[in-house]
């Protein structure tokens, strides 16, 4: 019994992105993702480049062994610049096209706009920020690639079992779909070290700023920030720093009393409890 609760129908290609997902359990990174361009022929293909480590093992690898693939950064408008600039010149040295898709200029959606409105988010209110700084520009991507309506684009990622399921509730799916867009995580049964050696084996660069962070530092929502955070910040970036600082000034202006790595006083009643969003699984350290 659902009372009145109207259970959606799970499409073909989601339970066929499920299927994948089961049955590509300990395989090569290489047989995953050639497993899912072969059901799900997607018209273009790209790699999300955060500026993190596991992010740079996805990027490296994707941009040495798939064909046509691109490289996707998304600029939440809350990141540090040092990770924009590494990331750019990353791609820039290895001659990597490279799309940065914008969440303030090309999907119309401000940070420092949504926090004097709503007040800093803390982990409940989380889905807000992931769905406007990176569900919109995931969105905007799969709009500017297909062609047509059924067309699907391709991301690969570099999550892993161990971080996704230390920090939230994602489920083990190496395949998924969100829209049209098919999400692969290749590299979801390798561990930390894997990715360590990968890093070495291949000469990539490591990003300055998660030396210090711990993660990519391209979103600083602020969703799961932890007393010190704005600290470490600091060290790497005084600018992002300062400009947290002035925000919070804002933002209690604004009627929320309450900082960037503070929780707000009350569970938002129409927050979603959902599934993390790929993107954020790596968040929250
Ligand atoms: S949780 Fe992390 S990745 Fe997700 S929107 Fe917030 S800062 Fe960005």
């Amino acid at each position: 019994m659902h009372g009145n609760v109207v259970m959606k129908k799970p499409r073909k290609k989601d339970l066929q992105a499920l299927e994948l997902s089961r049955e590509v359990y300990l395989e090569s990174p290489e047989q995953i993702i050639n497993k899912a361009i072969a059901l799900f022929k997607p018209v273009k293909i790209f790699v999300g480049f955060s500026g993190g480590y596991d992010s740079t093992v996805a990027t490296g690898y994707s941009m040495d062994n798939v064909q046509g693939c691109e490289v996707v950064h998304i600029d939440t408008g809350i990141g540090i610049k040092l990770t924009r600039d590494h990331v750019r010149q990353t791609c820039k040295e290895n001659k990597w096209p490279l799309r940065i898709v914008r969440a303030k200029e090309d999907c119309g959606q401000d940070y420092d706009e949504l926090v004097k409105k709503f007040g800093f988010p803390g982990p409940s209110h989380h889905s807000l920020m992931f769905r406007c700084l990176k569900e919109r520009a995931c969105e905007r991507l799969l709009r500017d690639n297909k062609t047509s309506r059924n067309d699907n684009v391709m991301l690969i990622t570099g999550i892993r079992q161990d971080e996704s399921q230390r920090r939230s509730n994602y489920q083990d799916k190496v395949v998924s779909f969100k829209g049209n867009l098919l999400w692969v995580s290749p590299f979801y049964y390798k561990d930390k070290s894997w990715f360590e050696s990968y890093i070495k084996r291949n000469f990539l660069k490591r990003n300055p700023v998660s030396e210090v962070l711990g993660m990519s530092g391209e979103c600083l929502c602020g969703a799961f920030a932890h007393k010190g955070e704005k600290e470490l910040i600091k060290l790497v970036c005084s600018e992002t720093h300062a400009r947290i600082e002035a925000l919070e000034i804002e933002v209690k202006n604004a009627g929320h009393n309450w900082g960037w790595e503070e929780s707000p006083p009350k569970k938002r009643a129409d927050d979603r409890t959902e599934e993390m969003f790929p993107m954020c699984v790596g968040c929250g350290k």
